[in-house]
């Protein structure tokens, strides 16, 4: 027994084998330990906590398949296979899902998993902490409603940065006005991503938001005048607004963004056109007149965007009166 009298230097090293320490520990934190025997696929472990965040008793939690069964659908797939893999190739990892209680709710869940290996170096055991992370997820989700109306209340587009649809339209409404007093004309070009859902489908959402990004930054290099507007019309969509622009000059912007996104070779083998990422444009020209709103300009100008597409894609398509 040690002399309590005594002094000493440091913590009891006796008690840092203690197995009771341990479990003392892991049962009294808000975290909930388990652990995963490899070859079964069955747990040799989880912590009584279980039972008060999720309403399963731990003996409920009988193999790998009692886990699965009680994750959300929307994330169960991708959450099996990702921790699988991820334990099979031997990497520590983590996974948020939802988990179903015994009364039919879910809770947001942080797993954050260790692997376990033998002498040989082969996996044994998967040892991890479940976190309940819904108060996280529920500012998360607030955050980005925040985030989203600010968007709206503002001018640039979140995703690519460029203008917004509201400033677009403001742009447009302030240069018609303006270029109807100077009788000077104003063009409008209307660009559209080819075949951009089959870019999403083949290289996922996240790389469409990036090619979002890459394709708003070269049309911004290829449209060099202060006063010329880009903006992200609607998804894979973005307009120019031209200022004292005629057609012929029109047509030389649309003709440099083309080439812009034609020397970036973004690859896109799922497109029909070209092996790599191209757009379809439509052009108008206007001296604006009293009589004429500019959303029928607009109009005319989605019309020659159409028959671009229409005529095969990957081109220009100029409409007919240009003044
Ligand atoms: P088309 O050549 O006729 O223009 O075909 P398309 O596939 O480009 O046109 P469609 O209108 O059928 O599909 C547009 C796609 O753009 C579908 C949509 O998922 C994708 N998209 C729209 N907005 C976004 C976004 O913000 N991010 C990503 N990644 N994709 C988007
Ligand atoms: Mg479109
Ligand atoms: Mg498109």
């Amino acid at each position: 027994m040690p002399d309590s009298s005594q002094p000493h230097d440091g913590p009891d090293p006796t008690l840092a084998t203690d197995p009771a320490v341990y479990k003392t520990l892991l049962e009294s934190t808000r975290a909930i330990p388990w652990r995963i025997d490899w070859a079964t696929a069955t747990f040799s472990y989880i912590g009584p906590q279980i039972e008060e965040l999720l309403g399963w008793e731990p003996s409920s939690w009988k193999t790998v398949e009692d886990w699965a069964t009680r994750m959300h659908p929307d994330e169960r797939a991708w959450a099996v296979d990702f921790c699988v893999a991820q334990s099979r190739a031997g990497v520590d990892h983590e996974a948020d899902y939802r988990a179903l209680t015994k009364d039919g709710r879910y809770v947001w869940i942080r797993d954050v998993v260790h692997v376990v290996r033998d002498e040989q170096g082969e996996v044994e055991a998967l040892v991890g902490f479940m976190f309940d992370i819904s108060e996280r997820k529920k500012t998360e989700q607030k955050l980005l409603e925040l985030q989203r109306e600010l968007e709206r209340l503002s001018f640039k587009d979140g995703l690519t940065g460029v203008g917004n649809r509201r400033h677009f339209e403001s742009v447009l409404e302030r240069e018609w006005h303006q270029a109807r007093e100077s009788r000077r004309p104003l063009s409008v070009v209307m660009i559209d991503i080819d075949y951009f859902k089959q870019y999403n489908d083949r290289y996922g959402h996240v790389a469409g938001d990036d090619c979002l990004r890459r394709v708003g930054r070269l049309l911004d290099t290829a449209t060099g005048r202060p006063r010329d507007f880009l903006g992200r019309f609607g998804g894979e969509e973005f307009v120019l607004v031209l200022p004292d622009t005629d057609a012929d000059a029109a047509l030389r912007v649309a003709e440099c963004c083309r080439d812009a996104i034609a020397a970036e070779a973004i690859p896109h083998s799922a497109s029909p056109v070209a092996g790599v990422l191209t757009v379809s444009m439509g052009v108008g020209t206007r001296i604006p007149d009293d009589n004429e709103p500019p959303l029928s300009f607009i109009a005319e100008v989605d019309r020659s965007l159409y028959l671009a597409k229409q005529q095969g894609r990957n081109r220009i398509v100029a409409g007919k009166r240009a003044d």
